[in-house]
């Protein structure tokens, strides 16, 4: 099955992707419309006229308005996916639905939207990125959240239980990772799985370190969460998989191994640069990608950090601070394998 054979597929069983423009560098965002009862629209574009227009267009080529919407339903946090709720929800009248551990960021964004960059910044510095480059990516991201929204959840989603939309049964799972609020919508019946950014065919969906949804500053391990989520979803029978970015999926478990065989050889390579000499998460990155744009030096230590914990839970590497500066140095001994050691 080709991945417009599978798109096919799934709108023969009512669930019509609509791809909606962002003003970010992934591009599209894919939207899902479930054409039963209640209408339902999965994710809904960023807070952009382009976006509203386009997915205005493209609920009319099927017949619907936005006013005709009554259930919309938000895969994860992040603004691209979430940014048109309210326009929607006003305009509708339509419930909104999340997973109940999201409801309180979601319902608070723009003050935990700015909590988290204040402990992004504080974390970067104590990685060793530069005071310039910290400071230029706080106000890049500060100006990003005009493009998000703070929706009123009407309809919160708790983790296995069966959302009824028709004649279509979606089971709600929660699988953190790539966000804390990641939620993935199994259709068994169909063997359909709407998975958003969990799992994206041509990009390895970075694990951002992200604040916990309870607002606590514990820093979550985000790489290790997503390996484990990945783990449950490999082990769903799906024939097809609907992601937020790209094109559909049709062999997820394959996918899923070469995403797990890239962490491990990532972990190595990060490993020897450790074992060369200690060094900061910044250093790390640079080592492996050189200097990247600005924008992109959240990500790429996100990546570091994310692969860094794989090592330190299997006693291969441990942090040292260093004033107020973190480096990492190799212990010489623990587990040969971190990815899979933990199991
Ligand atoms: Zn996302």
């Amino acid at each position: 099955m080709t991945p417009e054979e599978a798109l096919g597929r799934a709108a023969e069983a009512g669930i019509h992707q609509l791809r909606i423009p962002t003003p970010f560098a992934v591009g599209r965002v894919n939207c899902y419309l479930i054409e039963d009862e209640p209408l339902t629209l999965v994710d809904t574009g960023p807070n952009s006229g382009k976006a509203l227009d386009e997915l205005e267009h493209q609920l009319d080529a099927r017949g619907h308005s936005i006013e005709d919407l009554e259930l919309v339903i938000l895969t994860h946090q992040h603004i691209d996916h979430l940014g048109l709720v309210e326009i929607i929800a006003a305009r509708s009248g339509a419930d909104v639905a999340t997973i109940e551990a999201a409801v309180p960021f979601m319902e608070s964004f723009g003050d935990r939207a700015e909590e988290d960059d204040q402990e992004a910044a504080s974390l970067m510095l104590r990685h060793g990125i530069p005071e310039d480059v910290v400071f230029a990516l706080q106000s890049v991201s500060r100006s990003f959240r005009g493009w998000g929204a703070k929706p009123k959840i009407t309809r919160p989603l708790r983790d296995g239980e069966q959302l009824e939309i028709g004649d279509h049964r979606l089971e709600v799972q929660h699988r953190p990772g790539h966000s804390p609020s990641d939620t993935v919508f199994w259709d068994a019946d169909r063997r359909i799985l709407i998975a958003a950014d969990h799992l994206i065919s041509h990009i390895s969906s970075n694990p951002l370190i992200t604040r916990p949804l309870d607002g606590s500053s514990d820093r979550t391990q985000a790489l290790v969460a997503y390996i484990s989520s990945l783990r449950k979803t490999r082990e769903l029978p799906a024939e097809i998989v609907l992601s937020g970015h790209g094109e559909a999926i049709t062999d997820h478990a394959a996918l899923i191994d070469k995403r797990f065989a890239g962490y491990e050889r990532r972990a190595e390579k990060i490993e020897a640069l450790i074992a060369e000499q200690p060094r900061t998460g910044y250093e790390i990155a640079q080592a492996l990608w050189g200097n990247v744009a600005v924008t992109q030096a959240f990500l790429t230590l996100s990546e570091v950090v994310g692969h860094v914990d794989l090592l330190v839970n299997a006693g291969r590497v441990r942090e040292v601070s260093d004033g107020d500066v973190t480096r990492y140095e190799a212990t010489d001994e623990g587990a040969s394998n971190p990815l899979l050691g933990e199991g």
